[in-house]
């Protein structure tokens, strides 16, 4: 530009206005000027729709979406979901097997066949591309890299194949049952993926025991083969749901609803800028306080907003005595939660989507195992 109108000075004849010289020659640049910016943005937006045209193939090409037939309740599960890890995995608070133990608890009491679980598929590189980046995805080639992500400093040790195997497959797994319950709650009215909700990981960062940001993709999914535009997420683990947040900064077709204790990890002030509902609690906060927050809470995401699919964020650190939540909800407190939830999507015919997500205590297993049956005897969920 600057060279341009250097020639420009060089060639102008001699005789003519100086001032009436410099505006030709400040339009001109002007003129350069808006050229630029237009092929600027114009190739920024041919980039990004380049981007979601391949966002939309990996979903239609994705082998996620199982045809699961009648006999099957829409309860998701696999063997495959439970971290056990030369004993390693007793290094975290967080109760590895709990997955596997809600279901055995579900089927002593009789309200859960064996059989009639739905085992989902692993999710495949390209269904993890759909939200991550190949960088993020590459990182995690490194033992170190996910040793800090799920909070256990001696996997740093570990060959990273065995970290694979035997913690990012698991995850993997359960990732692919979230994205499958968005399909069986759109055909049944609700779906539980036993498993998911790792709400702190979004498409380029991993934290908090998040690898994978299974939330952004079973939307995303819902989005494109579900013919689905508006969608809510009600968060109600104890901990801020930053990962959704990013993902879904700028996204008018996710409503998030977030209910948390502000005084705990991840004190993420710039995904909390995207939260379209921010309920804040403070440490200690007693079951009927909480209730009576989220009876206002649905109150107002009812009135905000209208979605055709709910994704329910059930975690169950808000129970008393857990050390990382630090909230003292009782377990009929998170079974009413439950049905609260479960009960504002039925009257108004929204399909949910629930995950298990957060919740560290031995305990945990028992209380989510005792919500699903109050759930089936109260007929909010069909088994
Ligand atoms: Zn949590």
């Amino acid at each position: 530009m600057l060279d341009f109108a250097g020639l420009l000075l060089l060639g102008y004849p001699a005789g003519v206005k100086e001032q009436n010289f410099f505006f030709v020659l400040l339009l001109l640049l002007q003129f350069a000027a808006n050229l630029a910016m237009a092929a600027t943005s114009a190739s920024s937006s041919s980039a990004a729709t380049d981007a979601e045209t391949l966002r939309r193939n990996r979903i239609l090409s994705s082998k996620l979406y199982l045809d699961v037939p009648p006999s099957k309740v829409p309860l998701i599960y696999s063997a495959s979901y439970d971290i056990s890890f030369l004993g390693l995995e007793k290094l975290h608070p967080f109760d590895s097997s709990k997955w596997g133990r809600i279901c055995r608890f579900l089927i002593t009491k009789g309200i859960l066949d064996k059989n009639s679980i739905v085992e989902p598929i692993e999710a495949s590189q390209d269904d993890l591309l759909v939200v991550h980046s190949e960088s993020y995805l590459r990182s995690l080639k490194s033992s170190v890299k996910v040793s800090l992500i799920i909070e256990v400093p001696p996997v740093a040790l570990l060959p990273n194949c065995l970290v694979q195997w035997k913690v990012l497959h698991p995850f993997r797994k359960q990732v692919g049952g979230t994205i499958l319950a968005g399909k069986l709650a759109k055909e049944r009215g609700w779906a539980i993926n036993v498993g998911g909700g790792f709400h702190h990981c979004s498409g380029d960062r991993g934290g908090g025991f998040c690898a994978y940001a299974d939330i952004s993709l079973c939307i995303h999914n819902a989005f494109v083969l579900l013919n689905i535009s508006r969608v809510m997420i009600i968060d109600l683990d104890a901990h801020q749901g930053n990962g959704h947040e990013m993902d879904f900064a700028h996204d008018r077709r996710v409503y998030i609803l977030d209910m948390f204790n502000s005084e705990i990890y991840p004190f993420d002030f710039e995904a909390m800028r995207y939260i379209d509902q921010k309920v804040e609690l403070v440490s200690g906060t007693t079951t009927n306080e909480y209730l009576k927050r989220l009876d206002e809470a649905l109150r107002v995401a009812e009135q905000n907003f209208n979605p055709e699919l709910v994704v329910y964020n059930a975690g169950t650190d808000i129970l008393e005595g857990d050390p990382i939540g630090r909230l003292g909800v009782s377990p009929a407190g998170i079974i009413s939660r439950d049905e609260k939830v479960f009960r504002f999507s039925k009257e108004r015919n929204i399909p949910l989507v629930m995950l298990t997500s957060g919740g560290y205590m031995k305990s945990s297993a028992g209380v989510i195992a005792d919500s699903i049956a109050n759930l089936s005897s109260k007929s909010l969920i069909d088994m």
